[in-house]
């Protein structure tokens, strides 16, 4: 036999990928660099600038020695869970973060030739999870970088398996209250997966409850997500849970990594669970800083600059006058800090900036006020000196 000839790669013989899948960009993790390589403090991806809770921090050290398996189905994270949410613990799933849930709900309920739906500005992880089992992605028109409940209910077809909405949502921080998600709910068909995806939901006073949890537990066709990753600080755990009806739970632990939550994660999460006060004061301070930060962005309103009113623990700053987000970006870097300029999300004039603690939000602040100067001072000098040219001509 001609073993050469047996094993030598024919022209287009190499192996195909599937071309949904090279149809995917991959996720953008938020810099933590200069382009230069200089470090950069992290205001890019949503994490808690108070860091993590002692309790758990210790919990994770004292967690089983890392030679055996975790406990496959995360048993006494999801009874952790189930306490302080009031759930039945068979009706929550735990994952690699919300993002593997995620992916886990659109593979399991979708495919080819089915359509998965959500909202323009949404979060990147939908249309990567779309793509990613075959089935097409449909984008609904947005409503002032929030969620029209009407405009996704009029993008539904006989092909839309399941709709994403993050609420709030990431990047713009937007957030529709109960009464349009429970009209989301009812104007979708029964066999159509609700995925509310509260990544930002422990950041939320009570009264601004979207009443996902209730509708999960009343209706078989609605997962609701939640993570470890922001509030409590653990998103290098990467560690996040869902709940619904027993059948979408059984759906997703069908196909989840069998360990898929590690040892050090599952302790780490349970301990942050029971550390009430730094989740408190982690909610706290967010809305202290946001609103300072809000309130220092309305003052620019004039230099064109506007935050979309957020419910999450980052702001969407958008440049309409002569500062743009490029040039802001590159300034807030100078400064030292990483924001997000998402250019392939449909939004080149705006930065989405993560709450830091006050020492950061003061400099990002100072940053806009100086670099919005900036630019309206070259622009006013030439207008003046338009001005001079046509009084000297005249
Ligand atoms: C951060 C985030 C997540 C959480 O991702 P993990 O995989 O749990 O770290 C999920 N959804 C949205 C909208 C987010 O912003």
């Amino acid at each position: 036999m001609d073993l050469e000839a047996h094993i030598a790669p024919e022209a287009g013989m190499t192996p195909q990928p599937k071309p949904w899948i090279m149809a995917i960009h991959a996720y953008v993790p938020g810099k933590s660099a200069a382009a230069d390589g200089r470090p950069l403090i992290k205001l890019s991806a949503n994490e808690n600038p108070l860091g993590t809770s002692p309790a758990a921090l210790a919990a994770r050290h004292a967690a089983p020695l890392p030679d055996v398996y975790p406990d496959p189905d995360a048993g006494a994270l999801r009874r952790a869970i189930a306490a302080h949410h009031d759930l039945d613990a068979d009706r929550i799933v735990c994952g690699t973060g919300s993002d593997e849930l995620l992916n886990l709900a659109a593979q399991g309920f979708a495919g080819a030739g089915d359509e998965v739906l959500y909202v323009r500005h949404g979060f990147a992880v939908y249309d990567i999870a779309a793509r990613r089992c075959g089935a097409t992605p449909v984008v609904a028109p947005d409503r002032d970088y929030g969620t029209d409940v009407d405009a996704l209910l009029g993008c539904v077809t006989p092909r839309t398996k399941v709709v994403f909405v993050a609420n709030p949502n990431n990047p713009t921080g937007a957030w529709i209250g109960a009464n349009d998600m429970r009209l989301l709910h009812a104007g979708l068909p029964r066999h159509v997966l609700l995925v509310i995806d509260q990544a930002y939901g422990e950041y939320l006073d009570a009264h601004d409850d979207d009443g996902g949890m209730a509708l999960a537990h009343a209706h078989p066709n609605v997962l609701v997500t939640r993570t470890f990753s922001k509030i409590y600080g653990l998103a290098g755990e990467r560690i996040g849970w869902a709940t619904g009806a027993p059948e979408v739970v059984a759906v997703l632990n069908r196909i989840r990594g069998p360990f898929n939550v590690t040892s050090a994660g599952q302790a780490a999460a349970i301990a942050a669970l029971g550390d009430t006060q730094f989740v408190r004061r982690s909610r706290d301070h967010n809305a202290v800083e946001r609103a300072r930060f809000v309130a220092a962005v309305e003052n620019l309103a004039e230099q064109g600059l506007r935050a979309v009113p957020s419910k999450g623990n980052f702001v969407l700053v958008l440049f309409k006058g002569a500062l743009q987000a490029e040039t802001a970006l590159q300034a807030i870097a100078e400064a030292g800090f990483a924001v997000r300029w998402l250019p392939q999300q449909g939004l080149p004039h705006a930065l989405r900036i993560t709450i830091g603690t006050a020492a950061h939000m003061d400099a990002i602040m100072a940053v806009l006020r100086h670099a919005t100067d900036q630019a309206a001072g070259p622009q006013a000098r030439s207008r003046d000196a338009t001005l001079q040219q046509a009084e000297d001509s005249a």
